[in-house]
């Protein structure tokens, strides 16, 4: 499976991070090492000082599909959860400067915590009003809502499908609202979407 992950699409975060407002979904890849499951603890990596939490909708892909438009999307895709795309700020500044590749910065091991997934069914809402909290040791830190997307879950997965065939099992992280922040050994972060706890993580 491939994990695909969608960055600055919440203009509230591209403002934080002092970046520029993107014409067309940007996205990179984590491998499947980088995966983080059943609530396991997330291990800070001796190579950063600066490791962020970022709170993400995730989509899985349930059909393999290319090329796709949009309004077939949903066909692609069955269940819902909360992720955190894990990111060493730090080196992840050195490599925007230098014009570097991201994987070391995004795609290391553990990088990618993966909560319950949802059945869709059960949100006739649709994907585009979700409301999704993360609380750090009891504080609310992000607060988020789909509707607040720049590119919404549809867009997305027919605009990765232009460029990557999309198999059952691969997972969409689908971009950070405002709020993003490090962790600390000790701290423990839990995920709710539409008030469902998804996603427990404590760091070690
Ligand atoms: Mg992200």
């Amino acid at each position: 499976m491939k994990i695909i992950c969608i960055g600055q699409n919440y203009r509230e975060h591209v403002k934080e991070l002092g970046a520029r407002i993107p014409d067309q979904p940007v996205f990179f890849c984590k491998p499947d090492t980088a995966l983080l499951i059943r609530n396991r603890p997330f291990y800070i990596p001796d190579f950063s000082q600066e490791i962020h939490y970022e709170t993400e909708l995730v989509i899985r892909i349930c059909k393999v599909g290319k090329n796709f438009a949009p309004r077939f999307a949903p066909d692609y895709y069955d269940a819902y959860t909360l992720g955190f795309d894990f990111t060493a700020r730090d080196i992840q500044r050195h490599c925007r400067k230098e014009g570097l590749p991201w994987e070391i910065c995004k795609a290391f091991d553990n990088s990618a915590a993966i909560g319950q997934f949802i059945p869709k069914s059960e949100f006739p809402q649709g994907p585009d009003r979700l409301h999704f909290e993360m609380k750090k040791n009891g504080a609310i830190c992000q607060s988020g809502d789909t509707a607040d997307m720049i590119f919404k879950v549809d867009e997305i997965v027919s605009y990765v499908s232009r460029f990557f065939t999309l198999r059952t099992g691969d997972c969409i992280f689908t971009g950070t609202p405002p709020g993003v922040g490090s962790v600390k050994i000790g701290d423990v972060l839990e995920a709710t979407l539409e008030g469902i706890p998804v996603l427990r993580c404590p760091v070690k």
